[in-house]
C-alpha cells in the first residue's frame, strides 16, 4: 500500500487530484442504475476513482471514440507500467492545469455501470467521515472479482469455450492462462492481453480470479423429515397407525408429523410436493418425542430423511408457503407504533426484552416493505449469526432473499451485485457489514438488528466505519427509514430515542407471558472466606447444573476468557512468557501444548524449564474455557459438552455443527465466550452460569459497564426461552456494585442514566465525539518523537481536548511501538475543519523525513 510519499508521487507525474470534501447529508442524486448521466455533450475528461489508497481520484483523457456513464468501469494506466481497473464517478470538460500531459482511459470493461451514483456518494462520505480514502473504502467494498487490479491472479476454469466463437483479442488472452498457475493481470497485460477479454472470459466463467477465502466454505445443511411418498393415502396411513398401536410413542410423533405437514391437499393430489416441509427439530419440538422415537420411525420406513442447503443463493426456496406467524397483542402493538412513529421519525429504535419476539416483528415490516414495491437490508453483526436468521427468514421470504457476506465464495458475492443491479434485484438482502456497499435501486428500510453489538465497528484496515452509524446515513441518501433493534441498545442509542431523535418502542414483556430468567448472585469472596469455592463453580451452579442435567436440560457456562489458562508463571522466580512481537503475557493452548498470544496470533512452544532461574516447574493459574470445559467434563462426567469460542469455530461448519447439536439436544453443557451472547435462540436451556462477572465489569474503559451489562444481559437472555423461566447464576466479587443489582433486576433504565451522566461528567459521547490517533513505528524512540511533534502541532487547536501521547496498554504489536492521542471534539466544533486540521497535520508529519516510516491512522467513534 502506498505510503504518504508514494501518493504524492503518482499525483505528480501525470493525473492530478480533483475530489472535493463531499458534504454530508446533501439530498440524494438520482439512483437508477441503467439510465446513469450518461450522455452529457461529449466530455473531455473523466475522473477515475482507484482501488489504492490515493487521497482523491484522478483525471483522464477520454478518447474521442469513447462514450462513458458514470459508474461504468475502465482501464487506465498508471505510473510507468502498471494498469489497474477503476470507476467512472465524474465527467467533465474541466482540463486540469499543470503542464504535463494527461494519459487516456484505456479500455472499457463492462457495457454497463456496476456502480450506483448514489454509492459514489455514500463511499465519498465514508472516506471522508472516517478520515480514510475513498479508493480504501472502495477495497473494502467490492468483491475482488470486481476489482481487477493489477496484482489480481487469474486461472483458467474447467470450462472450455467454443474458440471459434472467440474473437481474436478473447482467443489470445484464454490462450496465455493456465488452469493450474495463476497468472498475474500485470504480466498478462504486458503480453498484450486486453483486459476486457479477461473480463469477457471471467464472465462467461472460463477464467475465474483466484481467492484465498474460498475452501473455508460449506453449504450449510439442516435435516427435514417428511412422510414416505408411497403412504401418501389414507387408507396405507390407517395401516401405518394400526401398525402402530404397540409404539405410542412413534404413533404420537407421527401425529405430530401430520400435524405439522398438513398434508391433506397433499393425500388428495397424491402429491409429496404439497407437504409443507418440516424440520427434524421443528418435529422432535412439536411432539416432544427423542431421537430415538423418530430412529423408530425412520427404520420402518414411515417417515425419511432428507437434507437441505439452507441461505445460499438458490437453496432458500425450500418451504415458501409457510409464512410469518401471526403476531401476539404486544407484538403487533410494537408493529403499529413503529409504523406511526415511522411517519415522524426515519430513525426507529426496538427495545425489546430478550425472547420478546423481535424477529416476528421484523418479519412483518420486511413483508409490509415488499409489498410496497421496495427493498429491505437486514444487518446483522457477525456472520455467525446469520445461519440460525437465514434459516428463520429464508422460510418465509424463500428466493426474495439474498444473503450476502465475505464468506461466502467471491464469485457468489460478485453474482448478487450483478443481480442488484439488474432489473430483477433481490427485495431482501441479509447480510453483515459489507451489505451496505451493494447497490440498492428502491430502498425503503434497514433493520439494525442487535445494534449495540461492537461487532459493527470494523477495526482494521480502514475505513473504520461503523456499520450501525453508516446505516443511518446510507439510509438517508436514499431516502429510507431505519430499525435499531435490541434488548440492551447502546448508550448513544437510547439518548438519541430518550431525547426525541429517534422514535422509541419497546417490548418489556417475553413471547408468551415467560418470565424472565431469575438470576441469583454468588458472592466468590465470601464463599472463599468460608472455603466453600474448591472449583471455579460456586455449589449454587453446581446444584442448578445437576438439577437440570437430571431433567433432560439445558446449560450453558460463560467465561469470556478462551485458552488454557490465561496466566502462567514459574514456581520460583515467578517468571512470566510474553509474546515477542507485542507487550502481552501469553495464553497456555493445552490442546496445541502451545503459548498463544492473543493479540498478533503467534505461537510458541512450551519452555522446558523457566528461562531465567532453570526450574523445571511452571505454573499455570486461572482458567480460560479450554481448562473450564476440563473441570466440567470431571465434575459432570455423564454429560456431553461442548465449547464455543475463536479457537472451536474457525471454519464456519465447525460453528454450525456446535449450534446444531446443542440445538437438537446432542450436547448437555456449552461452554463459550462473547460469542454465546448474540441473538442465538435455544429452547431447552434452563441454567445459565456466569463463571466471572468482574473480569468484565473491571475493564479498564469508559464504555465497561455498558458492556459488561449488555454482555451479561444477553447471555442470561439463553435461559428459559419458550415456555419455562430460567435460572442464571453470576458469580462475582462485588455482589453489593450497582451494575450487579441492575443486571440481576434487568434494570437497563437505571445503568443508562448512570452511565449518561458520567458520559456527560466525563465528555465522553454522546456528547463529545473520539477520535483516536494511532502512531506506529518498529523504533520506540521515532515513535515517541513522532508523537511529541504531532501533539505540539495540535494541541494549539485543541487546548484542553487532545489528550496524550501515551502507551496503550499493549503498547507493543507485531513489532511495532504503539502511540495514542485520544481527541475528544467538543459538539460546537465543526467537524469538516476538525478533519482539515488533523489531514494536515497527518501530511505534515509524513514530510518530515524522520518521520516518513512512521503509519498514523485516525479511528473515528471508536469502540
Ligand atoms: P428476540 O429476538 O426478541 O430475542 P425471538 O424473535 O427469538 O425473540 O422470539 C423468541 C421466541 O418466541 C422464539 O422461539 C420464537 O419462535 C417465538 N415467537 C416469537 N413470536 C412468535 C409468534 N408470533 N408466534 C409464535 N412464536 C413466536
Ligand atoms: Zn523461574
Ligand atoms: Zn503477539
Amino acid at each position: 500500500m502506498p505510503n504518504g510519499w508514494e501518493e504524492r508521487s503518482h499525483a505528480d507525474s501525470s493525473p492530478i487530484r480533483t475530489l472535493a470534501p463531499p458534504t454530508p447529508n446533501a439530498t440524494p442524486q438520482s439512483s437508477n442504475p441503467l439510465s446513469p448521466t450518461l450522455l452529457m455533450p461529449s466530455p473531455n475528461y473523466a475522473d477515475i476513482l482507484l482501488p489504492l489508497a490515493l487521497q482523491d481520484t484522478l483525471t483522464y483523457r477520454i478518447p474521442a471514440h469513447m462514450q462513458l456513464a458514470i459508474g461504468q468501469r475502465v482501464i487506465v494506466p498508471l505510473g510507468k507500467s502498471k494498469r489497474y481497473s477503476g470507476f467512472v464517478v465524474r465527467l467533465h470538460n474541466e482540463a486540469p492545469d499543470g503542464n504535463f500531459t494527461i494519459k487516456e482511459v484505456e479500455d472499457i470493461v463492462d457495457e454497463t455501470p456496476l456502480l450506483q451514483p448514489a454509492q459514489i456518494k455514500f463511499w465519498q462520505w465514508l472516506a471522508y467521515y472516517y478520515m480514510c480514502t475513498t479508493g480504501e473504502v472502495l477495497k473494502a467494498a467490492l468483491p475482488s472479482g470486481l476489482k481487477l487490479e493489477s496484482e489480481a491472479r487469474i486461472l483458467a476454469t474447467d470450462t472450455t469455450p467454443d474458440e471459434a466463437q472467440l474473437t481474436p483479442r478473447q482467443l489470445l488472452a484464454y490462450r496465455k492462462l493456465s488452469a493450474d498457475t495463476p497468472r498475474s493481470i500485470e504480466d498478462l497485460t504486458h503480453e498484450n492481453v486486453s483486459l476486457s477479454a479477461l473480463r469477457f472470459l471471467i464472465d462467461n466463467g472460463f477464467a475465474q480470479v483466484t481467492e484465498h477465502m474460498r475452501e473455508s466454505f460449506k453449504p450449510r445443511t439442516e435435516t427435514y423429515v417428511r412422510l414416505h411418498p408411497d403412504l401418501l393415502s389414507d387408507e396405507r396411513l390407517n395401516e401405518v397407525f394400526d401398525s402402530l398401536k404397540r409404539s405410542p410413542k412413534q404413533d404420537a410423533m407421527l401425529l405430530s408429523y401430520l400435524h405439522l405437514s398438513k398434508p391433506a391437499s397433499a393425500i388428495t393430489l397424491r402429491n409429496p410436493k404439497l407437504l409443507r416441509e418440516v424440520s427434524k427439530r421443528e418435529l422432535l419440538h412439536e411432539s416432544g418425542g427423542t431421537d430415538n422415537v423418530l430412529k423408530g420411525l425412520l427404520d420402518k420406513g414411515i417417515l425419511e430423511r432428507y437434507s437441505v442447503e439452507v441461505g445460499r443463493l438458490k437453496a432458500s426456496a425450500v418451504a415458501q408457503q409457510l409464512g410469518a406467524r401471526p403476531l401476539s397483542d404486544l407484538q403487533q402493538r410494537a408493529f403499529d407504533d413503529i409504523c406511526t412513529q415511522f411517519a415522524a421519525h426515519s430513525i426507529v429504535l426496538l427495545r425489546g426484552v430478550t425472547s420478546s419476539g423481535k424477529t416476528e416483528v421484523y418479519t412483518q415490516l420486511i413483508q409490509r416493505e415488499l409489498e410496497q414495491g421496495r427493498q429491505v437490508l437486514y444487518l446483522l453483526p457477525e456472520i455467525a449469526l446469520t445461519t440460525q436468521i437465514t434459516n428463520r427468514l429464508g422460510r418465509i421470504f424463500g428466493d426474495k432473499m439474498g444473503v450476502y457476506h465475505s464468506k461466502f465464495p467471491d464469485s457468489e458475492r460478485v453474482e448478487i451485485w450483478r443481480k442488484q443491479m439488474s432489473a430483477a434485484p433481490y427485495p431482501l438482502i441479509l447480510g453483515v457489514r459489507s451489505s451496505l456497499f451493494l447497490p440498492y435501486q428502491n430502498l425503503g428500510l434497514i433493520i439494525v438488528d442487535e445494534e449495540h453489538e461492537t461487532s459493527y465497528k470494523q477495526q482494521d484496515p480502514a475505513p473504520r466505519y461503523h456499520a450501525r452509524d453508516a446505516a443511518l446515513v446510507l439510509a438517508k441518501q436514499l431516502g429510507a427509514k431505519v430499525l435499531l433493534g435490541t434488548a440492551t441498545p447502546s448508550i448513544e442509542t437510547y439518548h438519541h430515542a430518550r431525547s426525541g431523535r429517534y422514535g422509541l418502542v419497546e417490548m418489556l414483556q417475553r413471547f408468551g407471558g415467560v418470565n424472565m430468567p431469575r438470576i441469583q448472585i454468588e458472592n466468590v469472596k465470601e464463599l472463599r472466606r468460608k472455603k466453600l469455592m474448591k472449583s471455579p463453580f460456586s455449589p449454587a451452579l453446581v446444584e442448578h447444573i445437576s438439577a437440570a442435567l437430571a431433567r433432560k436440560e439445558q446449560a450453558i457456562v460463560f467465561l469470556n476468557r478462551r485458552g488454557y489458562s490465561p496466566v502462567l508463571d514459574c514456581r520460583t522466580c515467578g517468571w512470566t512468557p510474553h509474546c515477542t512481537q507485542c507487550d502481552v503475557a501469553l495464553t497456555y493452548h493445552q490442546r496445541e501444548n502451545q503459548l498463544v498470544c492473543h493479540y498478533c496470533g503467534k505461537s510458541f512452544g512450551m519452555p522446558e524449564k523457566c528461562p531465567q532461574c532453570g526450574d523445571t516447574q511452571l505454573r499455570d493459574q486461572g482458567y480460560g474455557t479450554e481448562k473450564l470445559q476440563e473441570f466440567i467434563a470431571e465434575r459432570f462426567p455423564t454429560a456431553r459438552t461442548a465449547r464455543m469460542d475463536l479457537d472451536t469455530t474457525r471454519s464456519r461448519s465447525a460453528y454450525e455443527q456446535i449450534i446444531r447439536n446443542f440445538q437438537e439436544g446432542n450436547t448437555d453443557i456449552l461452554i463459550g465466550t462473547q460469542m454465546l451472547t448474540k441473538g442465538l435462540d435455544f429452547d431447552r436451556v434452563s441454567v445459565v452460569g456466569i463463571v466471572n462477572a468482574d473480569q468484565l465489569m473491571n475493564m479498564p474503559d469508559f464504555r465497561a459497564h455498558e458492556r459488561a451489562f449488555q454482555m451479561l444481559s444477553q447471555v442470561a437472555g439463553r435461559a428459559g426461552r419458550r415456555d419455562k423461566q430460567g435460572t442464571v447464576i453470576m458469580q462475582t466479587r462485588q455482589p453489593d456494585h450497582p451494575l450487579t443489582h441492575q443486571i440481576q433486576a434487568s434494570d437497563y433504565l437505571g445503568m443508562f442514566d448512570e452511565q449518561v451522566q458520567e458520559r456527560q461528567l466525563f465528555r465522553y459521547p454522546p456528547f463529545y465525539r473520539i477520535i483516536n490517533i494511532y502512531l506506529k513505528h518498529t523504533d520506540d524512540k521515532v515513535v515517541e518523537a513522532a508523537a511529541a511533534h504531532l501533539g505540539s502541532m495540535l494541541r494549539p487547536h485543541f487546548p484542553d481536548s487532545l489528550l496524550g501521547p501515551e502507551r496503550p496498554v499493549v503498547a507493543r504489536v507485531q513489532l511495532l511501538y504503539i502511540r495514542k492521542f485520544v481527541l475528544k471534539v467538543a459538539p460546537s466544533l465543526p467537524p469538516a475543519g476538525v478533519r482539515a486540521t488533523l489531514h494536515a497535520a497527518k501530511q505534515s508529519l509524513c514530510a518530515t523525513e524522520a518521520f516518513k516510516r512512521v503509519q498514523i491512522h485516525y479511528d473515528v467513534d471508536p469502540l
